[in-house]
């Protein structure tokens, strides 16, 4: 049976499964959860079962079979359990003897406190599971029909939300969930609980919101958002391509991120972003960007992303694709949903996106492609000198799509974008839904879309290390990209009467976190003035100018009243101090600005650009 991910609720119900996982929830107090896989069917000698590595969309090793114990296996006759005889064939492989039986039982229990959104989080209040993270593959029979039995006090934990298809009502014996195929079912997290669950109908198809949070939160208005944002992506595709879609928010402090999937979004953040107004706009840029991808990633695809390899790195040049065109696209989004302004935009823009570039200098390292194919190695297991080594896919790839984008725009005079594009690669989903793209055909795609020769300008980009060329990609739309030092600001108190004068920021390269009473160094960028002063990861910052300083406002306070001049620091690296005069520069900012008196085709290209649907 050729690769689908493509599910609708109707197709499950009634159905009947040869691999059923039931779940247990009786020792959810201690962080596990019980699990009895039944295979039944059976025609071989052994039954090899495989718990995953990895869960697809995120990036890395994390040998979920680590988590996984108390492993027993049976083989059942008329109704007669007996225990099997099984062996490890690698860290996660089990291989079970059938005996001639029709049917096999493995039972396990699998530990979960991880509070991410690719980890289980299992304890009395609720269960969030990761099927990855869960469920053991039946090797040589992935494409069957799976069904998950969850027995769970229905009372205590009312709600249950995820992707998977109901089978049957809930009933005494629990709630019975299916997935056409193991792909479907590795894909498809659960929340399960007594969160907050709305649910709202827009373009005909059903929409599921699960809040699960310890602080009452704005469901309502939530829910208006993610209308609007359903709305808008819509728009760009053309209709939406699943019967139900859900929403899954956990709001727990500390935690942010997303994971995407074929029907649902993982999506975490902390409490306090509500009250915050630039926090919630990054919380709608997330659930813009975690939905897009349903589009693009698990549908409109790499090739390597697809069938996947459960057991191994899967590895991928083309994360530019997945990661940096979805960038780009939740803040154009958010935009154009509304969340922001054109003002707010361009800023967005400049600060988040042109600014931080700007201070990473492993963009001189290490290119687009390949900061992707080892993202295994480099994104997902950071070092804390990770940026002065290679540019983030997410950043530099979003980058290079805004310069892609304003680039189509130039060369078309407006008649194409990036959207059109866009639409061609999910027309090319739908006539081959079983296999991904090469880098080369989704390039091919994209040029024949816009009917602009982008190849070797974009393979350019993705392959090289050298400055992106802002200006002139930029100024046919009427913008520029200006980089100024930061200045002094001027503050009046009373009848506009001048206060003591505040210093312009300077800049020092160094990143820094206070703990437990020191001023400790994070982080220090390649060719920076604190390279330059012999300052290293984890050494702290005992005293500036023989003055104790265990503050990082009042240290950058003393630095800016000392402008360029430089200070003497002391500091201690490993048991011993030392001194050093640090030089501050100049702090200098990428600001993405209109230009003074543009001409009229600049403003029909901008409006091309920033154009919201009706
Ligand atoms: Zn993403």
């Amino acid at each position: 049976m050729p690769y689908s991910i493509e599910q609708r609720d109707e197709q499950l119900v009634g159905t009947t499964a040869n691999i059923t996982y039931v779940l247990d929830f009786d020792r959810a107090p201690q962080h596990l959860v019980r699990v009895t896989l039944r295979v039944s069917a059976v025609t071989t000698e052994h039954v090899t079962l495989v718990m995953p590595v990895w869960t697809p969309g995120s990036y890395k090793v994390r040998d979920y079979a680590g988590y996984q114990g108390n492993v027993q296996a049976y083989t059942v006759r008329s109704g007669v359990r007996s225990e099997a005889p099984f062996q490890w064939r690698d860290k996660a492989s089990l291989v079970v003897q059938a005996q001639g039986a029709d049917t096999v039982e493995v039972e396990y229990v699998v530990y979960g406190l991880e509070r991410t959104v690719r980890t289980n989080h299992i304890n009395r209040f609720h269960a969030f599971l990761v099927p990855t993270a869960v469920c053991m593959y039946v090797e040589g029979r992935t494409e069957e029909v799976h069904h998950v039995l969850l027995r769970h006090d229905q009372r205590a934990w009312p709600q249950v939300s995820t992707q998977l298809s109901p089978v049957r009502a809930a009933d005494a014996t629990g709630v019975l969930l299916g997935a056409l195929n193991y792909d479907i079912l590795a894909d498809s997290p659960l929340e399960i609980g007594d969160h907050v669950v709305r649910t709202f109908t827009v373009k005909g198809a059903r929409h599921e919101l699960a809040l699960a949070s310890t602080q009452p939160l704005d469901a309502a208005w939530l829910e208006q958002q993610l209308v609007r944002i359903v709305e808008t992506e819509a728009a760009l595709f053309g209709g939406v391509p699943y019967d139900r879609y859900v929403f899954i928010l956990q709001c727990y402090p500390g935690v942010y991120g997303g994971l995407e999937h074929a029907r649902s979004s993982v999506n975490a953040v902390d409490p306090s972003t509500m009250l915050d107004k630039v926090k919630a706009k990054q919380l709608l840029a997330l659930l813009c960007h975690e939905f897009f991808h349903l589009w693009n990633v698990k549908r409109i695809r790499p090739a390597e992303l697809g069938p996947f390899d459960y057991t191994r790195e899967n590895y991928t040049s083309a994360l530019w694709l997945a990661e940096g065109v979805t960038s780009y696209y939740d803040d154009l989004l958010s935009y154009r949903c509304g969340f922001l302004t054109q003002a707010e935009y361009l800023e967005i823009l400049s600060k988040d996106h042109l600014s931080r570039l700007m201070l990473v200098p492993g963009r001189f390292r290490m290119s687009t492609r390949d900061s992707s194919f080892l993202s295994w190695v480099k994104l997902y297991l950071q070092s804390p000198d990770a940026n002065n080594r290679f540019p983030s896919y997410y950043l530099k790839g979003g980058v290079v799509f805004l310069l892609l984008d304003l680039y189509i725009i130039d060369h078309t005079d407006g008649r194409a974008t990036l959207d059109d594009g866009l639409r061609a690669l999910w027309v090319r989903y739908q006539e081959d839904p079983a296999n991904g793209m090469s880098e080369e055909e989704c390039i091919a795609i994209l040029e024949r879309a816009t009917g602009v020769q982008l190849r070797e300008r974009l393979l350019l980009w993705l392959n090289g290390t050298d400055e992106l060329p802002y200006n002139e990609v930029f100024q046919p739309l009427g913008l520029e990209l200006a980089v100024t030092a930061e200045t002094a600001q001027a503050i009046t108190f009373g009848e506009e009467r001048s206060f003591a004068a505040v210093p312009a920021a300077v800049f020092t390269g160094l990143s820094l976190a206070e703990s437990g009473g020191t001023l400790n160094v994070r982080g220090v960028l390649d060719g920076s003035p604190a390279q330059r002063a012999g300052i290293g990861i984890d050494d702290e910052i005992v005293a500036v100018n023989g003055a104790r300083v265990a503050n990082q406002k009042l240290f950058e306070q003393i630095l800016a009243a000392s402008g360029q001049h430089g200070v003497e620091l002391t500091c201690h690296c490993d048991g011993r101090l030392y001194t050093t005069t640090l030089h501050p520069t100049a702090n200098m900012k990428a600001t993405l600005r209109l230009v003074d008196q543009p001409t009229e085709r600049q403003q029909q290209l901008l409006s091309v650009w920033l154009k919201r649907p009706a």
